[in-house]
């Protein structure tokens, strides 16, 4: 965990879009949150629920309707002035879902290097770095001086994510990022993620439909319904309340799901456990009994 990693915290935090108007909607209510430094937090909750709206207000891009966001030691609420804000855009990587789309250079280069420039960075120094970064992604070299509308979808959604990570965020918010892909690449994308996580010590948030990700990736889950979060923990527990987790309209992780069914057929299986592995071995075990 990084020393000078990054906390986020939301106090009393509340967020109403396009007020006073017949399509006002409060989307947050009354949110209190602290997502931990150095932590890979996953946040799961039907459309709706609340989460972007959440993540848009973690690098200022929304300021609260109510109550205060507290990123690292930049505190802001709806009277702080945008420019107080705007470092937090370097600070707070962001991907969303079909980060490709936002591809627009002549060469992949020119666009790993768009986001860098804008945060006011040295392209020289930055354009160095571009083998390192192309590897990081685990894009060949030889794409770097060609065309980005050339390669595959999720290659092209590799250089929009090497132009985020160029910047050296702090904090990584991502949403739905592995949005369209194969199941090989679904994983190889959150893989990478959780390396970068992992080897720069950073804040990570990862908003996701994908329960089995949820459970997979996070030191913590947050759960959010209707505004709010209503559940928080580590994964073993959050996962393990199946009854509340359907009546938030979310899915139970396949392994919860099956140790449930096993129970009923009479095989105990009380260990909580996350992998295909660990359940084998468990109803090794327990079969063997
Ligand atoms: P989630 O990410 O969990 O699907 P959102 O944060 O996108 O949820 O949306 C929360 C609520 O706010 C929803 O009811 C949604 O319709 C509404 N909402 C989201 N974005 C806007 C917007 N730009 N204008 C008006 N309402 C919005």
């Amino acid at each position: 965990m990084g020393e000078d990693a990054v906390q986020i915290t939301f106090n009393n935090v509340s967020y109403t879009y396009m007020p006073g108007s017949p399509f006002e909607k409060k989307a947050l209510e009354d949110v209190n949150l602290t997502i931990r430094s150095g932590n890979f937090t996953t946040i799961v909750g039907s459309t709706g629920s609340g989460k972007s709206t959440l993540m848009q207000h973690v690098n200022g891009l929304l300021l609260p309707t109510e109550g205060e966001v507290t990123v690292g030691n930049t505190s802001f609420h709806r009277k702080t002035k945008r420019k107080f804000v705007k470092p937090l855009r370097r600070k707070v990587g962001m991907v969303f879902q079909y980060p490709e789309h936002q591809l627009f250079g002549s060469t992949v280069e020119e666009d790993i290097l768009f986001g860098p420039i804008q945060h006011g960075m040295d392209a020289d120094e930055v354009s160095k770095r571009i083998p390192e970064l192309l590897d990081l992604v685990g894009l060949p070299q030889d794409v770097r001086d060609g065309s980005p509308f050339q390669l595959s979808g999720g290659q092209m959604r590799r250089v929009a994510i090497a132009g985020v990570l160029a910047t050296r965020p702090e904090v990584l918010i991502l949403d739905e990022p592995a949005a369209g892909l194969d199941p090989a690449g679904h994983r190889a994308l959150l893989d990478l993620f959780q390396s970068w996580h992992k080897e720069n010590g950073l804040t990570t948030v990862l908003v996701t439909h994908d329960m089995e990700d949820a459970f997979r990736y996070a030191d913590e889950v947050v759960v959010m319904g209707d505004g709010r979060p209503v559940l928080q923990g580590e994964p073993e527990q959050v996962f393990q309340d199946s009854d509340r987790l359907q009546s938030l309209g979310l899915a139970v992780p396949a392994a919860v799901r099956i140790r449930e069914k096993l129970n009923r057929c009479g095989l105990s299986i009380d260990e909580s456990f996350l992998s295909a592995k660990q359940m084998a071995t468990a109803i090794r075990n327990e079969g063997g009994k």
